[in-house]
């Protein structure tokens, strides 16, 4: 089903879905087993306990097979009743999305916007908690990692916020892009659901997603009253402790996620943090020596998952990258939302090595020069130079 044959292999520098290693496509690579047997509760209950690793957590993790929009809507749905307040701040595409979500739910979510070009205004989200002494608001909704723009929110910073106003809101973080890539403390941080989903930096393909739960988002989702049946806790929470989950899994997807936790674990997720940072450093590098701009403005808010560059006034970020996929066989993030057409975004994220992002960043050089994009040579080189401690 590709548009035209090729020669070499695809490069799917997109911010997720990111590149699957052969190891977890080998054990997806298996037989589908009886998901009421004893050999899947066994196999369940191991990958439930160790999966908490990921998210620093000793608190329950569950998996819906959904994609990540799915993992949203049962943070919200198990927490909160129609007509709550929610304060969320609207940090880019992902963020928007989640907003019209907790519409469509009977929320009433209150916005604190961004320019797109940062995380999570902190200061705004602890005066908007002060303000609300009635405590009307019930969660403080963040998108930890912003895909759209390659902003990270300081969500250690957002826990204080909330501790700072006295306020008993919940914290719901969306981590979907971050989770596995960069640093990530469910239990420390203090938050009450995280949000994940399969196919960023826990490099499977997509299809699972997650949430983390504390014990006060339980006590939350007793009295919840947004209806909910699919996405309930409660039967998955009584079937997980047993290793099962209520209805079929996505069996081989679990297996795929078996093998790509270890491969973080060995790898060891500071290392794969630290990974990610240089990646991202690298790119940032190179872009300036393109004399182009990267989309955040903050330096402390740079993701390390990707990284969203702008294109000069009167140029197309997309016809850039029609360009590069045409002559170089790679694919490359779109600009979202308002973003559409002005930035185009580099994924650095999941089983990435050095060539790779080497190669990645040639790619974009050389389609800079054929698209006719005004820019300076040098970027991969400046990259290198970086990688190769010679900056
Ligand atoms: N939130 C963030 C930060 C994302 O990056 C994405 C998808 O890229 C989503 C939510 C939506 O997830 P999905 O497309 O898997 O439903």
């Amino acid at each position: 089903f590709q548009s035209k044959p090729t020669s070499g292999r695809h490069f799917l520098q997109i911010p997720g879905p990111s590149n699957t290693p052969d190891r977890v496509l080998r054990a997806m690579d298996y037989p589908t087993m009886d998901h009421r047997g004893p050999d899947f509760g066994r196999f369940g209950k191991q990958l439930l306990e160790k999966l908490r690793g990921v998210f620093k957590t000793s608190q329950p993790v569950v998996v819906f097979p959904a994609s990540g929009t799915g993992a949203w809507e049962a943070a919200l749905a198990n927490t909160l009743s129609p007509g709550d307040r929610v304060l969320m701040c609207e940090t880019g595409w992902f963020a928007h999305l989640w907003q019209e979500l907790a519409g469509k739910l009977g929320l009433k979510p209150e916005l604190i916007e961004t320019d797109w070009r940062r995380g999570a205004d902190v200061a705004a989200i602890e005066a908007a908690l002060r303000e609300d002494k009635a405590h009307g608001i019930k969660a403080v909704c963040v998108v930890h990692n912003e895909t759209s723009t390659g902003a990270t929110s300081r969500i250690a910073a957002v826990r204080k916020a909330i501790d700072a106003a006295g306020h008993p809101a919940l914290l719901l973080v969306d981590t979907i892009s971050g989770l596995a890539s960069i640093d990530y403390r469910h239990d420390e941080w203090g938050v009450d659901v995280t949000i994940a989903g399969s196919q960023k930096g826990l490099m499977l393909p997509p299809g699972l997603s997650f949430n983390a739960i504390s014990q006060k988002a339980l006590k939350a989702a007793e009295g919840a009253g947004i209806p909910r049946s699919y996405w309930d806790w409660r039967p998955m929470l009584a079937a997980n402790a047993q290793g099962f989950f209520p209805s079929t899994p996505a069996t081989n997807l679990l297996y795929g996620l078996d093998a790509a936790i270890d491969m973080l674990m060995e790898e060891g997720l500071d290392n794969v943090f630290a990974r990610h940072d240089r990646f991202a450093e690298a790119t940032r590098r190179a872009v300036r020596a393109w004399g182009l701009e990267v989309q955040v403005e903050v330096p402390g808010e740079y993701s390390s998952v990707l990284t969203a560059v702008r294109l000069p006034e009167g140029h197309s970020a997309n016809a850039l990258r029609a360009t590069i996929l045409e002559k170089f066989n790679m694919s490359l993030g779109n600009g979202l939302g308002r973003l559409n057409d002005r930035v185009f975004r580099i994924g650095h994220l999941g089983d990435f090595g050095p060539l790779q992002l080497v190669g990645t960043l040639g790619g974009v050089e050389m389609g800079l020069g054929a698209a006719g994009v005004p820019h300076k040579p040098g970027g991969v080189q400046a990259a290198m130079a970086y990688l190769n401690g010679n900056a």
